[in-house]
């Protein structure tokens, strides 16, 4: 009672200004965030019932407090709608999620000698980023078409100053040496502008614009680089050639397309440049209870706000709420004029269509795979004799040189899908030999310790010897899980007088099981072993990662220990600074000159060590 009248008072005092507000549960936690132009008008109608959208009751039946947050201009309040989005990620509200892992292709101008790099994310403000791609091989394609055409370096910051001569690039003629200053800056700008252009899908002007330079090239007597030339159009027109969704006209296009089922929605984004349609984006699919044209808000928002290309046109099925606002929002983002499109005919509807049947197919695969994991996971409780459903598997791996940075791994699928955050890393204390059975004990027992959130089942990544190790700690921890083991088989080869000939590289993959002589296999039921499969691979990776961490700081610990004025604090200033051992040793010399508490000529004297390593 006490709770609705604190409400009640609330909403009575709510400010009439824009601004921000903030729906709380009854533990505080934030569930929804919405904006508005008059904030006591928008919460008046949700408890007056004039808020008819279909989530307005399911909100109501849940908040405890309201936070109001004002701001003077309903862009304000849009832009800090946005940013409380993404850092409390509540539960109610839309929330962009990537489906996959996609790669972007940068390029950071104000480097001396620019280089086009492939990456994950996005860090550098300043950089300019291509893409997405959907794949890293797609990426890779790309990145190695545009170095042929426009030899840009391919190398590391610190090869570039420390060569003492041209790598093989150069002999190759994938790259003009600025290392050695055998291209000046000037010409080596256009080639990154040239290359930056044919990312941004300006092929066609930039065809025209090489032709010239051709032109001018044999006027002026110079064939070499007139032929070059010829031999980079001849390149640029034939990947034109293989674009062949052709949508005519030179504008930049994003279409927005949305598959609706039920309470579903699942998003893909077409990326159309300069009349060519050059790739596509989709997000997770999601389940709300809400309109399609507040999902599209929030989702351009999202989108556009984490720093992608924003293009002129953005095409989207349906009205805003927000239009005016979003736009104005967009195009002072860009810094040129941005229109929200809503068409009903023509080439935009026909690729608003497209984005659609895009978004669909994806759902509808989306769907077919969780029905393989469903069957997957209920094929292992059956083959494996499992006493639960593994809704939650719990996978095990151990890394280690000879006992040396060894380390072990904790890889957790939930629903037959990586839940990354319960991810856990151990790092081996109580073993120091080379004996992964009592570093496994180790880890499982700290792990175990903790008698909580117990999985369905747990695979070790092992076959006999790490199952029963596994089956001792839980025996002696009192718990009750089922566990597995899980290992490639070694393939023994006999000569034809059937003399073993050797012990071979390892092939299938076998489950072991409690108490049961013989291993089995899962051959026949592909999304039961995928499952454990993908789980296996996960703990790997991860142990494989934590170890080469451990490793690469050891290193570099051994390489500044060297240096008398580097001890444990400057080393944990150098790592804290650049993130990585990796990135200490990959820093430049004005970037190591730049770590406070370093100085000019500590950072002369860590660049020189590093350079020998
Ligand atoms: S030739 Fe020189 S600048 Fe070009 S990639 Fe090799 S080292 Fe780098």
């Amino acid at each position: 009672m006490e709770e609705k009248n604190i409400l009640k008072e609330k909403i009575t005092s709510a400010p009439r200004s824009p601004g921000v507000y903030l729906m709380k549960d009854s533990a505080q936690k934030i569930i929804y965030v919405g904006k508005a132009n008059n904030l006591k008008s928008r919460i008046g109608s949700y408890f007056t019932g004039k808020d008819t959208r279909p989530m307005a009751p399911f909100l109501m039946s849940r908040v405890s407090d309201i936070e109001f947050i004002t701001t003077v201009t309903g862009k304000e309040a849009l832009i800090l709608e946005n940013n409380i989005i993404k850092k409390h990620r509540p539960r109610y509200n839309v929330i962009l999620r990537d489906d996959k892992t996609y790669y972007h292709l940068t390029i950071d101008p104000a480097e001396r000698f620019p280089r086009l790099q492939l990456v994950r994310k996005r860090v550098n403000n300043a950089a300019l980023y291509f893409g997405p791609y959907p794949s890293g091989l797609a990426a890779k394609e790309t990145l190695r078409f545009v170095q042929q055409v426009f030899p840009l370096r391919s190398c590391r910051n610190r090869d570039l100053q420390l060569r003492s001569r041209p790598c093989l690039e150069y002999q190759i003629g994938r790259c003009f040496a600025p290392c050695k200053g055998l291209i000046d800056e000037e010409p080596y700008r256009k080639l990154v502008e040239n290359s930056v252009s044919f990312l941004q899908g300006r092929r066609r002007s930039l065809i025209t614009e090489i032709k010239a330079q051709m032109e001018e090239a044999a006027r002026n007597l110079n064939y070499e680089e007139a032929a070059r030339l010829r031999d980079r159009i001849a390149a640029l027109e034939h990947a034109l050639e293989k674009q062949n969704v052709d949508w005519g006209g030179t504008k930049d296009q994003d279409v927005l397309g949305v598959y609706t089922h039920d309470d579903s929605y699942q998003l893909c984004i077409l990326f159309v440049r300069g009349g060519k349609l050059l790739g596509s984006k989709s997000f997770a699919p999601m389940k709300m209870k809400m309109e399609l044209a507040e999902i599209i808000s929030s989702c351009l928002t999202q989108y556009y706000d984490d720093g992608a290309q924003i293009s002129s046109e953005i095409i989207i099925p349906c009205h805003l709420p927000d239009e005016a606002l979003i736009t104005e929002w967009l195009t002072d983002k860009k810094e040129k004029k941005v229109t929200l499109t809503i068409p009903s005919r023509g080439t935009k509807n026909a690729l608003l269509d497209m984005a659609v049947a895009n978004a669909r197919s994806l759902w509808e695969s989306g769907q077919k795979k969780e029905e393989q994991k469903a069957a997957g996971m209920k094929i292992l409780q059956e083959k494996l004799l499992l006493a639960k459903l593994p809704r939650r598997i719990e996978c095990y791996d151990i890394s280690n040189i000879s006992g040396k940075h060894a380390v072990g791994s904790m890889a957790v699928f939930q629903d037959g899908e990586p839940d990354k955050s319960s991810y856990r890393r151990f790092r081996i204390k109580s073993v120091s030999e080379s004996d992964d059975y009592a570093m496994m004990y180790e880890v499982l027992a700290r792990r175990f310790a903790h008698n909580e959130n117990l999985p369905d089942l747990v695979v070790v990544d092992g076959g006999k010897g790490q199952l029963n190790v596994a089956l001792s700690v839980l025996k002696d921890l009192k718990i009750k899980v089922d566990v597995i083991g899980l290992a490639k088989e070694e393939r023994t080869i006999f000569s034809s007088k059937g003399i073993l000939k050797k012990k071979t590289g390892k092939s299938e993959d076998r489950v072991y099981l409690p108490r049961r002589k013989d291993s089995i296999y899962l051959k026949a039921w592909p999304y039961a072993l995928g499952i454990l499969q993908r789980v296996r691979d996960e703990a790997h990776r991860f142990a494989l990662s934590y170890h080469h961490q451990l490793k690469q700081k050891n290193d570099l610990r051994s390489v500044l220990d060297d240096i008398p004025d580097i001890g444990e604090v400057r080393r944990k200033i150098l790592l804290k600074h650049f993130g990585s051992s990796k990135q200490v040793k990959n820093a430049t010399l004005a970037e190591l000159q730049k770590v406070p508490g370093i100085g000019k000529e500590l950072a002369e004297k860590i660049y020189s060590r590093l350079s020998l390593k």
